[in-house]
């Protein structure tokens, strides 16, 4: 990150409020700010890591150790693995705390995109050689997996999948192609999702493998960038992958619900990154207007500029809200699929906004590359799109409030 990108408020809270959290959580946002500023930000000067330039596998794996050792890395996991045991509104706070710390590394301190929340929701159904060969090594920050669902055909329609995985003696061999799948480029295994239903069949089958991205006939194809600069998202290529029965996970046909099982509480879990992006944008933009001087005055002097910011800030406090009463409905074990749906909406689109209106602050140094406000004008333009776009939350909402009226 260059001198541009200074923030002062990104070590403190936007306004001040009473912390929602448990103690516990406050420890660990306390102790992984400091791990954050301390460690990583040393790491990220010394191997030139910023937004646009992605750290290597080997880096990316001396952070996930470095994150184990100090109790970060598996805090997602259940406590019997070593896991914090955070409530879901302690967990969104401290994704949040680690997202607005501005970090290049923050979607890998808990490693989101290739570590224990990928399994974290499977250990119920693994079996004994399951754990042992796939979770536990990822639990150790010592082997990386990714999640495959998507393919090109089949985006918000992920029923439609194609990729075959087709009984043989002791085994299911795989064809088909997986597209965008995020974390698979420094990957070593897979969930991956394939229909067993018989060739031909009308039948809908979907079940859910580990697959081993190093074995005969899987080959991870990535170099595509995304808009935010990025080349953490690749395809995965089957061609004849011969995988174990053993690796079968749950019982055939039943991959959706594995994969969509925890749908609510994943949903919510990607507006506290979005709010810590937001966050950032934010605070770079009121320190830009209070230091950027024309027609000899700050441009914060100026009524247009105060009236941004106050929207900014106005719609964050918004979303935040919705976030916290999420999780705490979550946590209190009531049905949020709806509530859910319309944070990760809600989050998204306003987050989108905070950053536009960020970099109009910016003026031309806005638009400029390496202005850490552009970066996050893109970043949270791909949130609209990620993990169930505006269009299919709203979709959710609607049907539940008409199911509702119908009940
Ligand atoms: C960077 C990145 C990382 C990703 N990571 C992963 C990953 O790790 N694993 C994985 O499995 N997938 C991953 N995905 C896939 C992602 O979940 C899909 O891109 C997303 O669900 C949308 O699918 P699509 O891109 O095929 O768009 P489409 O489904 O083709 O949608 C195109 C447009 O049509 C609209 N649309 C579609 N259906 C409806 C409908 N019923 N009603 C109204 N509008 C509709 C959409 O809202 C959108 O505007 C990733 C994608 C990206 C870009």
């Amino acid at each position: 990150m260059n001198a541009h990108n200074t923030a002062s408020c990104i070590h403190e809270p936007l306004l001040e409020m009473p912390f929602e959290g448990s103690v516990h959580a406050a420890g660990l946002i306390s102790a992984l700010r400091d791990f954050i500023h301390g460690d990583l930000a040393g790491l990220a000067r010394e191997h030139g890591v910023d937004h646009e330039n992605s750290p290597s596998r080997q880096l990316l794996q001396q952070v996930w150790k470095l994150s184990h050792a100090r109790g970060f890395y598996g805090m997602t996991l259940p406590t019997a693995m070593g896991g914090a045991g955070l409530s879901v509104l302690d967990q969104v706070l401290v994704k949040q705390a680690i997202y607005a710390t501005g970090s290049p590394f923050a979607p890998h301190v808990l490693g989101e995109l290739s570590g224990p929340p990928r399994i974290g929701a499977l250990v119920r159904k693994a079996t004994p050689l399951q754990m042992e060969q796939f979770i536990d090594p990822v639990a150790r920050a010592e082997k990386a997996i990714c999640f495959a669902l998507t393919e090109a055909s089949a985006g918000s329609d992920a029923a439609a999948l194609e990729t075959r995985a087709t009984p043989e003696g002791d085994s299911y061999v795989l064809h088909g192609r997986k597209r965008f799948i995020s974390g698979s480029p420094f990957a070593d295994f897979a969930v991956l999702l394939a229909s067993t239903a018989p060739q031909g069949s009308p039948q809908r089958e979907i079940s859910a493998f580990f697959v081993d991205l190093k074995a005969p006939g899987a080959q991870v194809i990535s170099g595509y960038k995304t808009m935010a600069g990025q080349s953490s998202t690749g395809d995965i290529v089957l061609d004849g992958c011969r995988v174990h029965a053993t690796q079968l996970i749950g019982e055939p046909g039943q991959g959706l619900s594995l994969a969509l099982g925890r749908i609510t509480v994943n949903r919510l879990l990607h507006c506290p990154a979005m709010l810590g992006l937001a966050h950032v944008a934010l605070c770079d933009a009121r320190d830009y207007a209070l230091g950027r001087q024309q027609f000899g005055r700050s441009i914060a002097q100026f009524q247009a500029i105060q009236h941004m910011l106050a929207d900014m800030a106005t719609e964050w406090m918004a979303a935040r809200a919705l976030m916290i009463q999420t999780a705490r409905t979550i946590d209190a074990g009531i049905d949020a699929r709806a509530q859910a749906s319309m944070s990760k909406l809600f989050c998204s689109e306003t987050a989108f906004r905070i950053a536009d209106r960020a970099v109009q602050i910016h003026g031309g140094e806005g638009i400029v590359q390496g202005r850490r406000v552009e970066f996050l004008f893109r970043m949270l333009r791909m949130y609209r799109v990620l993990t169930g776009t505006s269009e299919i939350q709203r979709n959710t909402i609607a049907r539940q409030l008409l199911e509702t009226a119908n009940a």
